[in-house]
């Protein structure tokens, strides 16, 4: 007998439980477009050649001890990942007026951001877009706070629901939490405009309510870093407070190094550095203080004016190869007569399509086709190459028809 006898199987992640499920398929034709990672054309995972050449001189340089961080993290990356999401010449880092702490990767920065919201913020409502990144219920519901959901995608268009979502924002207890994504919607690829956004950003201050922007993919939707940071950009530039969660996982490829950061921007600099005080007091009994080896890595490639450039370089690559994608499996069905208008997968943006089939045609191509996706029918472009679009067009022409 064990103590752990009452304990019942849990279910499996609906996103990581997709590979978990190609990995036990022996066909030879199998393709595995649900979890979010890039792929090179080959299908292979790529670890980006100025990461290489980082990790090498971090390799070499003798100098460096395998010492802990400070419970913040490495001080060069913080500033770093500040700038490189709010501008180099943002002003409110000029100010001094930014906390940024070190965490794991976006997730951790979430789950570090919401922790710190539910002991110091006063009202614990998030809004969070309807639908999302799995994960984020489960982040903030057990971080403490009270998960609400705002309207964001429209079915029939395929596009965003902007009357909704103002409506829903407008209806919003005044000073309640939103979380945003700032650009490359999971799972739907839609954004909104800039137009919108500006709306979006004057609804939000009049009512007080806390923008807390979630940025996993700066740079992978347009292949421009500074193009990906514009919504944040617009809220930080009236002035006001929010607060972002950054990954370094795909722009950089660095996923399972765990690299991430969490940005407070505070209406001045005492109160960013009574914010950091308490950010310490989060993370030290959760897990002390973060890894060094990531965070060296992207300190080393953002620091260097040429190492940044090669990176901007590789980063447009992986952003233009995925555009790519869409065109070819876009095409792909176009030439297939397949009936329905297919124009989403071109306009939607990111590593994702929300493709619009519904959980019986994903059920079927699996099964027929050994095409892997979750059960929403989210797609992740970044999975797909040249060889392997007409199998992915085949199995849609022939659950739609
Ligand atoms: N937020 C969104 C919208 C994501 O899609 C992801 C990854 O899929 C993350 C956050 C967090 O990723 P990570 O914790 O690997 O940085």
């Amino acid at each position: 007998n064990s103590v752990f006898d009452h304990v019942v199987m849990g279910p499996e992640d609906p996103i990581l439980g997709v590979t978990v499920a190609y990995n036990k398929d022996p066909s030879p034709v199998k393709m595995n477009l649900g979890v979010g990672a890039y792929r090179t054309e080959e299908g292979k995972p790529l670890v980006l050649n100025v990461v290489r050449r980082a990790e090498q001189m971090l390799v070499n340089d003798s100098s460096r001890v395998k010492e802990y961080l400070p419970i913040v993290g490495l001080a060069d990356f913080n500033k770093l990942s500040a700038k490189l999401i709010l501008g180099a010449d943002s002003p409110a880092v000029q100010e001094n007026r930014v906390t940024t702490v070190q965490c794991l990767s976006g997730t951790g920065s979430l789950r570090v951001g919401a922790e710190f919201l539910a002991r110091h913020y006063h009202q614990h409502t998030i809004l969070i877009p309807q639908p999302t990144w799995g994960n984020h219920p489960k982040v903030f519901g057990l971080a403490g706070l009270s998960v609400k959901t705002y309207r964001y995608y429209d079915p029939s268009t395929r596009g965003l629901d902007f009357e909704g979502l103002m409506e829903d924002l407008g209806s919003a207890p005044s000073g309640a939490i939103v979380l945003f994504h700032a650009c490359a919607h999971n799972p739907t690829g839609v954004d909104p405009t800039a137009q919108q956004w500006e709306q979006i950003r004057q609804l939000a201050r009049s009512k007080a309510l806390l923008p807390f922007f979630d940025s996993a993919y700066q740079g992978f939707a347009s292949g421009n870093l500074d193009t990906d940071a514009q919504s944040v950009r617009m809220f930080v530039k009236d002035g006001g407070e929010c607060i972002v969660a950054q990954s370094f996982a795909k722009n950089m490829g660095l996923y399972g190094e765990r690299v991430g950061a969490l940005s407070i921007v505070c209406r001045n600099a005492d109160v960013a550095g009574r914010v950091e005080s308490q950010l310490k007091l989060v993370i030290r009994p959760m897990y002390s203080n973060p890894p060094i080896h990531g965070a060296s890595i992207v300190a080393t490639v953002l620091k260097d004016r040429n190492m940044f450039q090669e990176w901007t370089v590789e980063l447009k690559a992986m952003a233009d190869r995925i555009i790519n994608m869409r065109t070819q499996l876009f095409d792909a069905l176009r030439s297939r007569g397949t009936p329905g208008d297919w124009s989403h997968i071109i306009k939607q943006i990111g590593m994702f399509t929300f493709t619009g089939l519904n959980s019986k045609q994903v059920a079927f191509m699996t099964k027929e086709y050994h095409i892997y996706m979750t059960s929403d029918g989210r797609i992740s472009m970044a999975g797909l190459s040249s060889r392997t679009v007409p199998h992915l067009a085949d199995a849609i022409h022939a659950a739609v028809t």
